[in-house]
């Protein structure tokens, strides 16, 4: 059975704050690029995802991009902030996944992947064995992108059910 359904579930990345990264035990950050840093149709990061960045390699956190994308766009933003970044990455499949974690050393329980897509970024986590975070995509700017976040609301419904009663 697929495991679709989000361990964590925030509405930006700038939610993980450093604190509660390893409050996680999370000293590896994987991050889907396009609509979790940014939306595809923008080059540059908002101001505050910027700074939550710095706050995160900071505190020593390690970061790395971990995208589908054959585009130059994440390895340009990426080389611009000091980020590692892994492209095509052919998410959901543990390729790229199992490639990051090899570079550092690093084993999937310290590790988490944070991204907008149940069917890609959470599905990836989730198989992999690695904390899944989703977040709200940052814009949703065709037809596309908009039925898939439908498709998408059941599994998001489930993981926030299971935080809450997780929390009372
Ligand atoms: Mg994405």
């Amino acid at each position: 059975m697929l495991n679709l359904i989000p361990k964590l579930i925030v509405p930006s990345v700038c939610e993980l704050t450093p604190e509660l990264l390893k409050e996680k035990n999370i000293s590896l950050l994987l991050m889907d690029f396009d609509n979790t840093l940014l939306p595809y149709t923008e080059d540059t990061a908002d101001e505050t995802v910027l700074a939550w960045l710095t706050s995160v390699q900071e505190a020593g956190i390690r970061l790395c991009v971990l995208s589908n994308t054959k585009r130059d766009r994440a390895p340009a933003f990426c080389r611009a902030h000091g980020i590692d970044c892994i492209t095509h990455a052919r998410k959901p499949f543990q390729s790229g996944i199992r490639r990051c974690l090899s570079q550092y050393a690093a084993e999937g329980e310290v590790a988490a992947l944070v991204g907008d897509q149940i069917y890609t970024d959470v599905l990836c986590a989730n198989t992999a064995g690695l904390l899944s975070i989703l977040v709200t995509p940052l814009h949703l700017h065709n037809v596309w992108l908009k039925l898939r976040h439908v498709l998408e609301k059941p599994w998001i419904a489930i993981g926030k059910r299971r935080l809450r009663s997780a929390e009372t």
